[in-house]
């Protein structure tokens, strides 16, 4: 039955109910929005923690493969020095000859590695100012998710207290509701939420505009308690209509 001619409810306690519970809606999203806001900033931090990383890393390398090539370098020097006290000695043109052409390689390939030294220099010279800047950014990201907690506690806090006093009116209201219809008001409560009333919003329901008869509508000017026969919803009048 969607009406019970017998139960009457003012439409005035239903408006406040329905504010309340949309009050109590919004508090509710607002609090969960915090811990939400909390983990998006912690991704925020990994990343610029792993982009730090990855320069670190980079760095590692770009020295190790630098100190490797001039290690590489001064063997070779070493090796020419060698030859070239060889060649000072040889006992034949032939010899002469062989350890001129050895040595030349030798220092041709010592030029181009000289090269690679100094491209691998500039890269190290790259890298460490990249890692200044990738060390700042977590660093601000650190910070930037320290006030972001301080300022969600202090938020949450906030909405709590604002909460608890949204249910206490809440508590107060739900006194007027007449008896009888308190199981049913509870049971659509806890599973529609907010949406468990709804306004009559040019002769539909507000909540799933279905159409209502003039019956309907005439029935909720006696302040008959009407629910909706397509979402169940109790149904009231705005303020604005004229009883
Ligand atoms: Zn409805």
């Amino acid at each position: 039955m969607p009406s019970d001619p017998k139960i009457e409810i003012s439409a005035t306690l239903l408006r406040k109910l329905h504010r309340i519970h949309r009050q109590r809606a919004d508090l509710d999203g607002r609090i969960a929005r915090g811990p939400r806001q909390i983990t998006a900033g912690e991704a925020f931090v990994a990343k610029a923690e792993a982009d730090m990383s990855s320069v670190k890393e980079a760095l590692k390398k770009a020295n190790l493969i630098s100190d490797e090539k001039q290690l590489q370098l001064k063997s070779r020097e070493v090796q020419i020095d060698q030859l070239q006290t060889k060649l000072n000695s040889a006992a034949s043109n032939r010899e002469f000859n062989l350890l001129k052409e050895q040595i030349a390689a030798d220092k041709q390939a010592n030029s181009v590695l000289s090269d690679e030294i100094l491209e691998a220099m500039d890269e190290i010279d790259g890298l460490e100012t990249k890692l200044k800047d990738v060390a700042t950014e977590f660093e601000n990201q650190k910070d930037a998710q320290q006030n972001r907690i301080a300022e969600v506690a202090a938020k949450t806090a906030e909405l709590q207290s604002e909460l608890a006093r949204v249910n206490a009116e809440l508590e107060q209201s739900e006194k007027q509701i007449p008896t009888e219809v308190m199981v049913e008001y509870r049971r659509v409560i806890k599973s529609k939420g907010e949406d468990a009333l709804a306004p009559v919003e040019d002769e539909s329901c507000g909540g799933c505009y279905q159409v209502l008869t003039t019956q309907y509508i005439d029935r909720l000017r006696l302040s008959v308690l009407i629910r909706c026969p397509n979402c169940n919803a109790f149904l009231y009048l705005p303020e604005s209509t004229r009883v």
